[in-house]
């Protein structure tokens, strides 16, 4: 089956964006398959794994499940399937980039969380919610690509929802946001600056975290830590801050 079949099977516009797509995939499975069990958790890989493959024209989407009706009738030709496979192009314009900053002060009653990963040190950050300078400086590199207000405005820090909550449920949410507004993250770039602690043994699980939340590859997050040589407030360790930079891209073309 060719990728444009995917278009035709779902009765959607070759430019349907996310929402479409898997409300699409939805009312298919729904239609065809009205006694499907397996509750939302297999529905919702399934219905991912639907987008993905109308974003990536090179895989092939779970057509038992698209093409349960009429199986005579629709051949699925494998057959030069590499060979049709085009990426639409993306506009310049449509590349969209954002930067964040954030810095809280360093207290010995709260844990140290960064990117996610508690991180093993006798003093955490003082905020409202766990205080991931980490998390918060790259939820607002992807809500500034977007052009949204930062997450203060989002998630305001007189809502008792967020005391100490985890910032991993920020970025959730900032995901969803992106989302809801047709673009996805292409790739992020951190530099944290903290005196101490040495940071970089906690990269690749910081890294790994940010892939599951985004959904992207960990080869598209970069996390690098330095110091501030003893100099301000991040050499005297009265706090720590980070930089990210997120670039996103159009879900739908544009
Ligand atoms: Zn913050």
């Amino acid at each position: 089956m060719y990728k444009e079949d995917y278009y035709k099977v779902l009765e959607i516009p070759r430019n349907a964006s996310q929402d479409e797509i898997q409300m699409a995939y939805r009312r298919l499975v729904k239609e065809h398959h009205p006694d499907k069990k397996g509750g939302d958790s297999v529905r919702i890989k399934e219905i991912n794994e639907a987008y993905e493959t109308l974003k990536n024209p090179n895989k092939r989407l779970r057509y038992d499940l698209l093409n349960p009706v009429e199986e005579e009738e629709t051949e699925i030709n494998l057959e030069g399937l590499e060979e049709s496979a085009t990426y639409e192009p993306i506009s310049q314009e449509a590349i969209r980039i954002g930067f964040g900053f954030d810095v809280h002060p360093l207290v010995s009653y709260k844990k140290l969380f960064l990117g996610g990963i508690e991180i093993s040190h006798a003093y955490g950050l003082a905020a409202h919610s766990d205080g991931d300078v980490v998390l918060h400086a790259l939820c607002d590199a992807l809500l500034g690509a977007i052009g949204e207000d930062d997450i203060g405005h989002h998630f305001p820090d007189t809502n008792p929802e967020y005391k100490d909550a985890s910032s991993v449920l920020l970025l959730q949410q900032v995901a969803e946001i992106l989302q809801k507004r047709g673009y996805r993250p292409s790739n992020v770039d951190i530099v944290i600056l903290a005196e101490k602690p040495k940071l970089a043994p906690y990269f690749p699980k910081m890294k790994e975290k940010i892939s599951k939340i985004l959904e992207i590859g960990e080869d598209r997050i970069g996390v690098k830590a330095t110091t501030n040589q003893g100099l301000g407030y991040i050499g005297k360790k009265e706090g720590l801050a980070a930089y990210a930079i997120a670039t996103v891209l159009p879900t739908r073309r544009i």
